[in-house]
């Protein structure tokens, strides 16, 4: 399992790992089996476990750099696998932050790689005050953002692999009875029809069936 974690692939995604559920981990080993046999390059894992203090980082800077409408509108509307409270946090979280914030700040801290002058360094010491506060808030819902809190979800994200690779490899596994998941496509297109940032498949894993699990016991040779 490959987890690549880039940041203009998961823009909205950062900051996760691969210790994910052993039946995501399970799921992640069935795939990569899967693209051996049908002789595709190995899918590469966007974003694994988010827990809350990172969840709240990625927030932060979605807010920072994009500003409140847009990350109240990625979470409320946007996210198809966001939970059911998203957009109500998003917008609980923009509220705060800009009720903490004095007019400007967000666009002086705004993250420049480089470029970060002793002012902006100075009020980028505010941030972590931001972030706290936000954490406060993530952590009064139990169910969070999203499955990913739970380490149940994987995203594969589409600018590092092959759409329609992808899809095959789950219509496989839902065919042949190898896992019980849900995928939700939060594909990203832009006019020219290229994938852009943040665009992904999410998967939600939901167990790993007898089929599965002989699966990855059995060997396999390369389909071509
Ligand atoms: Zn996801």
């Amino acid at each position: 399992m490959k987890l690549y974690n880039i940041l203009f692939e998961v823009k909205w995604a950062l900051n996760t790992d691969s210790n994910v559920t052993v039946d995501a981990k399970a799921f992640a080993e069935i795939m990569d089996k899967l693209s051996v046999r049908e002789c595709q390059k190995e899918p590469v894992i966007t974003s694994g476990l988010r827990l809350n203090d990172r969840q709240v980082k990625a927030m932060f800077d979605i807010w920072r750099n994009r500003g409140p409408e847009y990350l109240i509108k990625l979470y409320a509307t946007d996210c198809k696998s966001c939970s059911n409270q998203a957009g109500n946090i998003a917008k609980e979280l923009a509220e705060k932050w800009n009720s903490m914030s004095k007019e400007g700040v967000s666009r002086l801290t705004r993250f420049l790689p480089g470029k970060i002058g002793n002012n902006a360094s100075k009020l980028l010491g505010r941030d972590e005050d931001l972030i706290k506060a936000g954490l406060d808030i993530l952590n009064k819902y139990p169910e969070g953002i999203s499955s990913h809190k739970e380490g149940k979800a994987l995203d594969y994200g589409l600018i590092s692999n092959n759409p329609e690779q992808i899809r095959k490899l789950l219509d496989i596994i839902r065919s042949e009875e190898l896992a019980e998941f849900e995928e939700i496509d939060e594909s990203n297109i832009d006019k020219s029809g290229s994938h852009i940032s943040g665009s992904h498949i999410h998967v939600t894993i939901h167990g790993i069936t007898d089929k599965g699990l002989d699966f990855l016991k059995t060997k396999i040779e390369p389909d071509c």
